[in-house]
Protein backbone atom coordinates (compact mmCIF):
# COMPACT_ATOMS: atom_id res chain seq x y z
CA UNK A 1 0.00 0.00 0.00
CA UNK A 2 1.29 3.37 -0.90
CA UNK A 3 0.72 6.25 0.79
CA UNK A 4 0.60 7.08 4.83
CA UNK A 5 -3.12 6.53 6.18
CA UNK A 6 -4.76 8.02 9.48
CA UNK A 7 -6.68 4.95 9.92
CA UNK A 8 -4.56 2.06 9.91
CA UNK A 9 -4.16 0.76 13.97
CA UNK A 10 -1.28 -0.64 15.23
CA UNK A 11 -0.96 -4.59 14.79
CA UNK A 12 -0.85 -4.51 18.65
CA UNK A 13 -4.11 -3.19 19.40
CA UNK A 14 -6.25 -5.64 20.03
CA UNK A 15 -9.02 -7.49 17.72
CA UNK A 16 -12.07 -5.89 18.10
CA UNK A 17 -9.52 -2.16 18.32
CA UNK A 18 -8.47 -3.57 14.51
CA UNK A 19 -11.97 -5.03 13.55
CA UNK A 20 -13.24 -1.34 14.05
CA UNK A 21 -10.59 1.14 12.43
CA UNK A 22 -9.39 -1.70 9.62
CA UNK A 23 -9.86 -0.47 6.05
CA UNK A 24 -10.63 2.92 6.77
CA UNK A 25 -8.51 5.42 5.10
CA UNK A 26 -9.42 8.24 5.02
CA UNK A 27 -8.54 8.70 0.91
CA UNK A 28 -10.90 5.63 0.97
CA UNK A 29 -13.85 7.10 3.17
CA UNK A 30 -13.94 10.86 2.93
CA UNK A 31 -15.79 12.10 5.39
CA UNK A 32 -18.14 9.38 5.61
CA UNK A 33 -17.36 5.96 8.53
CA UNK A 34 -17.45 3.67 5.86
CA UNK A 35 -15.69 3.42 2.01
CA UNK A 36 -18.83 4.09 0.07
CA UNK A 37 -18.88 1.79 -2.85
CA UNK A 38 -17.18 2.53 -6.01
CA UNK A 39 -18.72 1.01 -8.46
CA UNK A 40 -15.99 0.95 -11.31
CA UNK A 41 -15.28 -0.66 -14.55
CA UNK A 42 -13.22 2.34 -16.24
CA UNK A 43 -11.08 4.59 -14.26
CA UNK A 44 -10.19 7.76 -16.54
CA UNK A 45 -7.16 9.17 -15.88
CA UNK A 46 -6.41 12.89 -15.87
CA UNK A 47 -4.46 13.27 -19.13
CA UNK A 48 -2.23 11.01 -21.34
CA UNK A 49 1.02 11.55 -18.40
CA UNK A 50 -0.99 9.89 -15.77
CA UNK A 51 -1.98 7.29 -18.22
CA UNK A 52 1.83 6.48 -18.87
CA UNK A 53 2.75 6.87 -15.38
CA UNK A 54 -0.56 4.72 -14.16
CA UNK A 55 -0.10 1.78 -16.73
CA UNK A 56 3.65 1.21 -15.64
CA UNK A 57 2.88 0.02 -11.73
CA UNK A 58 0.26 -2.77 -10.85
CA UNK A 59 0.17 -2.68 -7.07
CA UNK A 60 -2.43 -2.17 -4.68
CA UNK A 61 -4.29 0.94 -3.65
CA UNK A 62 -3.58 1.92 -7.53
CA UNK A 63 -6.35 2.66 -9.97
CA UNK A 64 -5.88 1.34 -13.36
CA UNK A 65 -9.68 -0.42 -14.12
CA UNK A 66 -12.08 -2.44 -12.72
CA UNK A 67 -10.81 -5.83 -12.35
CA UNK A 68 -8.12 -4.50 -10.14
CA UNK A 69 -10.92 -3.32 -7.49
CA UNK A 70 -11.20 0.32 -6.48
CA UNK A 71 -11.43 1.47 -2.60
CA UNK A 72 -14.24 -0.74 -1.37
CA UNK A 73 -12.58 -3.87 -2.31
CA UNK A 74 -9.08 -2.51 -1.24
CA UNK A 75 -10.49 -1.77 2.26
CA UNK A 76 -11.94 -5.35 2.59
CA UNK A 77 -8.92 -6.44 1.93
CA UNK A 78 -6.79 -3.98 3.77
CA UNK A 79 -9.06 -5.41 6.45
CA UNK A 80 -8.60 -9.07 6.46
CA UNK A 81 -4.58 -8.35 6.02
CA UNK A 82 -4.88 -6.47 9.40
CA UNK A 83 -6.83 -9.28 11.45
CA UNK A 84 -3.86 -11.98 10.10
CA UNK A 85 -0.99 -11.14 11.91
CA UNK A 86 1.98 -12.25 9.38
CA UNK A 87 0.23 -11.25 6.28
CA UNK A 88 1.45 -8.87 3.76
CA UNK A 89 -1.72 -8.82 1.63
CA UNK A 90 -4.79 -10.47 0.99
CA UNK A 91 -6.82 -11.53 -2.28
CA UNK A 92 -10.61 -11.52 -2.57
CA UNK A 93 -12.27 -14.19 -4.45
CA UNK A 94 -15.67 -14.80 -5.65
CA UNK A 95 -16.51 -17.60 -3.54
CA UNK A 96 -14.37 -19.73 -1.02
CA UNK A 97 -14.07 -22.76 -3.43
CA UNK A 98 -12.68 -20.10 -5.95
CA UNK A 99 -10.24 -18.71 -3.02
CA UNK A 100 -8.59 -22.86 -2.30
CA UNK A 101 -8.78 -22.89 -6.40
CA UNK A 102 -7.18 -19.95 -6.80
CA UNK A 103 -4.38 -20.38 -3.88
CA UNK A 104 -3.66 -24.18 -5.16
CA UNK A 105 -3.24 -23.16 -8.86
CA UNK A 106 -0.44 -20.76 -7.44
CA UNK A 107 1.56 -22.74 -5.67
CA UNK A 108 1.25 -26.44 -7.47
CA UNK A 109 2.60 -27.14 -11.04
CA UNK A 110 2.39 -30.00 -13.32
CA UNK A 111 3.68 -33.34 -11.69
CA UNK A 112 3.74 -32.07 -8.06
CA UNK A 113 1.73 -33.78 -5.30
CA UNK A 114 -0.93 -31.86 -2.53
CA UNK A 115 -1.39 -33.59 0.40
CA UNK A 116 -4.57 -32.77 1.56
CA UNK A 117 -6.04 -33.30 5.30
CA UNK A 118 -8.41 -36.46 4.73
CA UNK A 119 -11.59 -34.26 6.43
CA UNK A 120 -11.36 -31.69 4.37
CA UNK A 121 -14.34 -29.67 2.93
CA UNK A 122 -15.98 -31.44 0.07
CA UNK A 123 -15.40 -29.38 -2.55
CA UNK A 124 -11.60 -29.26 -1.84
CA UNK A 125 -11.61 -33.05 -2.09
CA UNK A 126 -13.01 -33.03 -5.63
CA UNK A 127 -11.00 -30.19 -6.75
CA UNK A 128 -8.19 -32.86 -6.09
CA UNK A 129 -9.41 -35.77 -7.61
CA UNK A 130 -10.78 -33.38 -11.23
CA UNK A 131 -9.39 -29.81 -11.67
CA UNK A 132 -6.12 -30.79 -10.24
CA UNK A 133 -5.77 -33.76 -11.61
CA UNK A 134 -7.01 -32.42 -14.86
CA UNK A 135 -3.70 -30.45 -14.58
CA UNK A 136 -1.01 -32.93 -13.81
CA UNK A 137 -1.29 -32.64 -10.09
CA UNK A 138 -1.88 -35.54 -7.81
CA UNK A 139 -3.66 -35.27 -4.40
CA UNK A 140 -3.11 -37.75 -1.57
CA UNK A 141 -5.07 -37.80 1.54
CA UNK A 142 -3.78 -38.09 4.44
CA UNK A 143 -5.12 -39.13 8.81
CA UNK A 144 -4.44 -35.32 10.09
CA UNK A 145 -4.67 -36.89 13.66
CA UNK A 146 -1.44 -38.71 12.52
CA UNK A 147 1.54 -36.76 12.22
CA UNK A 148 4.16 -39.66 11.67
CA UNK A 149 2.06 -40.68 8.73
CA UNK A 150 1.77 -37.22 7.11
CA UNK A 151 5.95 -36.67 7.34
CA UNK A 152 6.44 -40.32 5.93
CA UNK A 153 4.19 -39.17 3.12
CA UNK A 154 6.44 -36.84 2.04
CA UNK A 155 9.04 -37.20 -0.72
CA UNK A 156 10.51 -35.06 -3.61
CA UNK A 157 6.89 -34.37 -5.42
CA UNK A 158 5.15 -33.10 -2.53
CA UNK A 159 4.90 -29.27 -3.18
CA UNK A 160 1.90 -28.20 -0.39
CA UNK A 161 -0.71 -29.21 2.06
CA UNK A 162 -4.24 -28.09 2.52
CA UNK A 163 -5.13 -28.49 6.10
CA UNK A 164 -8.61 -27.85 7.90
CA UNK A 165 -9.25 -27.79 11.40
CA UNK A 166 -11.36 -28.69 13.05
CA UNK A 167 -12.25 -30.77 9.88
CA UNK A 168 -15.60 -30.29 7.79
CA UNK A 169 -18.28 -32.35 9.25
CA UNK A 170 -16.30 -34.49 11.60
CA UNK A 171 -14.88 -31.86 13.18
CA UNK A 172 -11.03 -33.66 13.95
CA UNK A 173 -8.69 -31.15 15.96
CA UNK A 174 -5.50 -31.71 14.55
CA UNK A 175 -1.90 -31.26 16.16
CA UNK A 176 -1.62 -28.03 14.48
CA UNK A 177 1.90 -26.94 15.77
CA UNK A 178 3.38 -30.13 14.86
CA UNK A 179 1.90 -30.16 11.33
CA UNK A 180 2.93 -26.31 10.47
CA UNK A 181 6.56 -27.80 12.27
CA UNK A 182 6.46 -30.49 9.39
CA UNK A 183 5.73 -28.87 6.51
CA UNK A 184 8.07 -25.89 7.59
CA UNK A 185 10.62 -28.41 7.87
CA UNK A 186 9.69 -29.97 4.64
CA UNK A 187 10.04 -27.27 2.47
CA UNK A 188 5.76 -27.71 2.01
CA UNK A 189 3.83 -24.70 1.22
CA UNK A 190 0.95 -24.86 4.13
CA UNK A 191 -2.39 -24.05 3.31
CA UNK A 192 -5.31 -23.43 5.58
CA UNK A 193 -8.85 -23.13 5.03
CA UNK A 194 -9.45 -20.87 7.95
CA UNK A 195 -13.35 -20.47 7.41
CA UNK A 196 -14.38 -21.67 11.10
CA UNK A 197 -11.58 -20.04 13.48
CA UNK A 198 -11.04 -17.32 11.32
CA UNK A 199 -8.03 -15.33 12.46
CA UNK A 200 -9.45 -14.39 15.58
CA UNK A 201 -9.85 -18.06 16.63
CA UNK A 202 -6.35 -19.43 14.66
CA UNK A 203 -4.11 -16.82 13.48
CA UNK A 204 -2.55 -19.40 11.03
CA UNK A 205 -0.12 -17.53 9.88
CA UNK A 206 1.47 -16.52 13.24
CA UNK A 207 1.03 -20.52 13.75
CA UNK A 208 3.52 -21.06 11.24
CA UNK A 209 1.58 -21.92 8.26
CA UNK A 210 2.12 -19.79 4.61
CA UNK A 211 -0.98 -19.11 3.22
CA UNK A 212 -4.85 -18.48 5.48
CA UNK A 213 -7.97 -19.32 3.45
CA UNK A 214 -11.25 -18.48 4.41
CA UNK A 215 -14.73 -18.27 2.77
CA UNK A 216 -15.97 -15.08 3.69
CA UNK A 217 -19.32 -16.67 2.31
CA UNK A 218 -19.40 -17.74 5.93
CA UNK A 219 -18.63 -15.80 8.76
CA UNK A 220 -17.00 -12.25 7.96
CA UNK A 221 -20.68 -12.11 5.25
CA UNK A 222 -22.36 -13.25 8.66
CA UNK A 223 -25.72 -12.94 6.90
CA UNK A 224 -26.35 -14.91 4.61
CA UNK A 225 -26.51 -12.67 1.97
CA UNK A 226 -23.17 -12.75 0.27
CA UNK A 227 -20.32 -15.36 -1.84
CA UNK A 228 -16.86 -14.48 -1.48
CA UNK A 229 -13.16 -15.99 -0.63
CA UNK A 230 -10.03 -14.75 0.81
CA UNK A 231 -6.42 -15.97 0.96
CA UNK A 232 -4.12 -14.00 3.09
CA UNK A 233 0.16 -14.72 2.71
CA UNK A 234 3.03 -13.20 3.69
CA UNK A 235 4.62 -10.37 1.50
CA UNK A 236 5.63 -13.33 -0.94
CA UNK A 237 3.57 -15.27 -1.87
CA UNK A 238 0.81 -12.69 -1.38
CA UNK A 239 2.42 -11.45 -4.83
CA UNK A 240 1.87 -14.29 -6.77
CA UNK A 241 -1.42 -15.38 -5.08
CA UNK A 242 -2.23 -11.85 -6.43
CA UNK A 243 -0.35 -12.21 -10.31
CA UNK A 244 -2.68 -15.72 -10.29
CA UNK A 245 -6.12 -14.20 -9.49
CA UNK A 246 -4.90 -11.31 -12.14
CA UNK A 247 -4.56 -13.94 -14.51
CA UNK A 248 -7.94 -15.87 -13.63
CA UNK A 249 -9.89 -12.69 -13.83
CA UNK A 250 -10.87 -13.07 -10.29
CA UNK A 251 -12.47 -9.54 -9.08
CA UNK A 252 -15.69 -9.24 -6.64
CA UNK A 253 -17.99 -7.00 -6.70
CA UNK A 254 -18.16 -3.69 -4.85
CA UNK A 255 -21.62 -4.00 -3.48
CA UNK A 256 -20.43 -7.34 -1.99
CA UNK A 257 -17.31 -6.02 -0.71
CA UNK A 258 -19.34 -3.41 1.11
CA UNK A 259 -21.71 -6.20 2.90
CA UNK A 260 -18.96 -7.95 3.66
CA UNK A 261 -17.14 -5.19 5.53
CA UNK A 262 -20.52 -4.47 7.37
CA UNK A 263 -20.23 -8.01 8.54
CA UNK A 264 -16.98 -7.89 9.19
CA UNK A 265 -17.00 -5.23 12.04
CA UNK A 266 -19.41 -7.66 14.17
CA UNK A 267 -17.70 -10.53 13.73
CA UNK A 268 -15.61 -10.64 16.47
CA UNK A 269 -18.80 -10.62 19.21
CA UNK A 270 -20.82 -12.85 16.68
CA UNK A 271 -18.15 -15.44 16.97
CA UNK A 272 -18.21 -14.80 21.14
CA UNK A 273 -22.52 -15.46 20.86
CA UNK A 274 -22.48 -18.10 18.87
CA UNK A 275 -19.47 -20.02 20.82
CA UNK A 276 -21.34 -18.86 24.10
CA UNK A 277 -24.38 -20.98 22.67
CA UNK A 278 -23.02 -23.39 20.20
CA UNK A 279 -21.35 -24.78 24.17
CA UNK A 280 -24.62 -24.81 26.03
CA UNK A 281 -25.84 -26.55 23.48
CA UNK A 282 -23.24 -29.18 22.77
CA UNK A 283 -23.21 -29.56 27.08
CA UNK A 284 -27.23 -30.09 26.93
CA UNK A 285 -26.49 -32.82 23.54
CA UNK A 286 -23.88 -34.62 25.24
CA UNK A 287 -26.21 -35.46 28.42
CA UNK A 288 -28.90 -36.72 26.15
CA UNK A 289 -29.39 -40.72 25.83
CA UNK A 290 -29.77 -40.69 21.99
CA UNK A 291 -26.69 -38.90 21.19
CA UNK A 292 -23.82 -41.02 21.01
CA UNK A 293 -21.44 -38.24 20.44
CA UNK A 294 -20.91 -34.54 20.09
CA UNK A 295 -18.17 -33.44 18.13
CA UNK A 296 -17.54 -29.54 19.31
CA UNK A 297 -14.26 -29.26 20.20
CA UNK A 298 -15.07 -26.34 22.70
CA UNK A 299 -16.81 -28.80 24.45
CA UNK A 300 -14.65 -30.40 27.81
CA UNK A 301 -14.18 -33.86 27.37
CA UNK A 302 -15.24 -34.17 23.35
CA UNK A 303 -12.65 -35.53 20.82
CA UNK A 304 -9.66 -32.73 20.17
CA UNK A 305 -10.87 -30.49 23.09
CA UNK A 306 -7.52 -30.82 24.56
CA UNK A 307 -5.74 -29.34 21.67
CA UNK A 308 -7.79 -26.81 20.63
CA UNK A 309 -7.97 -25.11 23.97
CA UNK A 310 -3.82 -24.74 23.42
CA UNK A 311 -3.89 -23.72 19.59
CA UNK A 312 -6.95 -21.94 19.43
CA UNK A 313 -8.11 -18.17 21.01
CA UNK A 314 -11.86 -19.03 19.65
CA UNK A 315 -14.56 -21.00 18.40
CA UNK A 316 -17.81 -20.43 16.61
CA UNK A 317 -21.62 -22.21 16.35
CA UNK A 318 -20.70 -24.79 14.06
CA UNK A 319 -20.11 -28.40 15.25
CA UNK A 320 -21.88 -31.55 14.88
CA UNK A 321 -23.25 -34.44 16.87
CA UNK A 322 -23.89 -38.65 16.01
CA UNK A 323 -26.95 -40.00 17.01
CA UNK A 324 -26.51 -43.00 19.10
CA UNK A 325 -27.76 -46.09 16.67
CA UNK A 326 -31.59 -44.86 15.18
CA UNK A 327 -32.14 -44.90 11.50
CA UNK A 328 -31.84 -42.43 8.34
CA UNK A 329 -35.83 -41.80 8.85
CA UNK A 330 -35.56 -40.90 12.60
CA UNK A 331 -32.81 -38.55 11.66
CA UNK A 332 -35.05 -36.99 8.91
CA UNK A 333 -37.71 -36.69 11.76
CA UNK A 334 -35.90 -34.66 13.75
CA UNK A 335 -34.69 -32.10 11.37
CA UNK A 336 -38.09 -31.43 9.97
CA UNK A 337 -39.08 -31.48 13.71
CA UNK A 338 -36.92 -28.11 14.24
CA UNK A 339 -38.79 -25.26 14.24
CA UNK A 340 -35.91 -22.69 14.82
CA UNK A 341 -33.27 -24.07 12.42
CA UNK A 342 -33.54 -23.37 8.55
CA UNK A 343 -32.29 -26.69 6.89
CA UNK A 344 -29.65 -25.20 4.18
CA UNK A 345 -26.05 -25.37 3.40
CA UNK A 346 -23.74 -22.76 4.29
CA UNK A 347 -23.35 -21.44 7.83
CA UNK A 348 -21.81 -18.83 9.91
CA UNK A 349 -24.76 -16.41 9.55
CA UNK A 350 -26.79 -14.76 12.16
CA UNK A 351 -29.62 -17.50 11.71
CA UNK A 352 -29.37 -21.25 12.82
CA UNK A 353 -29.17 -23.59 10.28
CA UNK A 354 -29.28 -27.73 10.17
CA UNK A 355 -28.05 -30.37 8.06
CA UNK A 356 -27.09 -33.89 8.11
CA UNK A 357 -23.95 -35.31 7.42
CA UNK A 358 -22.75 -38.47 6.65
CA UNK A 359 -18.65 -38.11 6.78
CA UNK A 360 -18.03 -41.24 5.51
CA UNK A 361 -18.82 -40.85 2.43
CA UNK A 362 -16.11 -38.48 1.95
CA UNK A 363 -13.27 -39.93 3.39
CA UNK A 364 -10.50 -42.01 1.44
CA UNK A 365 -8.04 -43.27 4.22
CA UNK A 366 -9.59 -42.66 7.58
CA UNK A 367 -12.55 -44.46 9.25
CA UNK A 368 -15.77 -42.90 9.68
CA UNK A 369 -17.14 -43.83 12.55
CA UNK A 370 -13.92 -43.39 13.99
CA UNK A 371 -12.17 -45.97 16.63
CA UNK A 372 -14.01 -45.77 19.52
CA UNK A 373 -17.49 -45.48 18.23
CA UNK A 374 -20.55 -47.80 17.48
CA UNK A 375 -20.48 -48.83 14.33
CA UNK A 376 -24.23 -48.25 14.24
CA UNK A 377 -23.59 -44.85 15.21
CA UNK A 378 -23.15 -43.47 12.18
CA UNK A 379 -26.20 -40.73 11.19
CA UNK A 380 -24.73 -37.00 11.88
CA UNK A 381 -26.44 -33.79 12.20
CA UNK A 382 -24.33 -30.55 11.73
CA UNK A 383 -25.30 -27.56 13.51
CA UNK A 384 -24.74 -23.83 12.81
CA UNK A 385 -25.40 -21.89 15.62
CA UNK A 386 -27.01 -17.99 15.30
CA UNK A 387 -27.86 -15.27 17.42
CA UNK A 388 -31.09 -16.89 18.48
CA UNK A 389 -31.02 -17.20 22.58
CA UNK A 390 -29.67 -20.67 23.49
CA UNK A 391 -32.24 -21.58 25.55
CA UNK A 392 -34.82 -21.34 22.67
CA UNK A 393 -33.05 -23.29 20.67
CA UNK A 394 -32.32 -25.84 23.10
CA UNK A 395 -36.14 -26.04 24.09
CA UNK A 396 -36.70 -26.58 20.27
CA UNK A 397 -33.75 -29.23 20.04
CA UNK A 398 -35.31 -31.06 23.04
CA UNK A 399 -38.90 -31.42 21.18
CA UNK A 400 -37.29 -32.34 18.34
CA UNK A 401 -35.67 -35.36 19.97
CA UNK A 402 -38.79 -36.40 21.97
CA UNK A 403 -40.93 -36.18 18.25
CA UNK A 404 -37.73 -38.07 16.56
CA UNK A 405 -38.75 -41.35 19.42
CA UNK A 406 -42.02 -40.92 18.76
CA UNK A 407 -43.22 -44.51 17.87
CA UNK A 408 -43.78 -44.88 13.75
CA UNK A 409 -46.60 -43.76 12.12
CA UNK A 410 -47.37 -41.33 15.51
CA UNK A 411 -44.83 -38.38 14.07
CA UNK A 412 -47.51 -35.92 14.80
C1 LIG B 1 -18.32 -23.13 2.65
C2 LIG B 1 -16.91 -23.52 2.75
C3 LIG B 1 -16.03 -23.24 1.72
C4 LIG B 1 -16.46 -22.68 0.40
O1 LIG B 1 -17.00 -21.43 0.44
P1 LIG B 1 -18.02 -20.92 -0.69
O2 LIG B 1 -18.02 -19.46 -0.52
O3 LIG B 1 -19.32 -21.59 -0.41
O4 LIG B 1 -17.47 -21.35 -2.03
C5 LIG B 1 -14.70 -23.57 1.91
N1 LIG B 1 -14.28 -24.15 3.05
C6 LIG B 1 -15.10 -24.42 4.05
C7 LIG B 1 -14.56 -25.05 5.29
C8 LIG B 1 -16.45 -24.14 3.95
O5 LIG B 1 -17.29 -24.46 4.94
Amino acid sequence: MADEHSEKPELSAGAGTRIVKAGRRKEWTGPVVNPPIWRASTHLYEDMAAHREGSKHNEDGRFFYGRRGAPTQWALAEALTLLEPGAGGTVLYPSGVAAIAGTLLTVLRPGDILLMTDNAYDPSRAMGRGLLKDFGIETRFFDPLDTTGFEAMICDRARAVLLECPGSLSMEVADMAELAAIAQRRGLVSIVDNTWASPLGFPALERGFDISVMALTKHVGGHSDLMMGSASAGAELYSKLRKRAQNLGHVVSPDDAALALRGLRTLQIRLERETQSALEIAQFLSARPQIARVLCPMLPGAPGHELWKRDFSGGCGLFSFVFRGGTSQMRDRFIDALKLFGIGYSWGGYESLVVPVDPAQSRSVTAWPPEGMDASDCFGVRLSIGLEDASDLIRDIEQALGQMSAPEGNVR
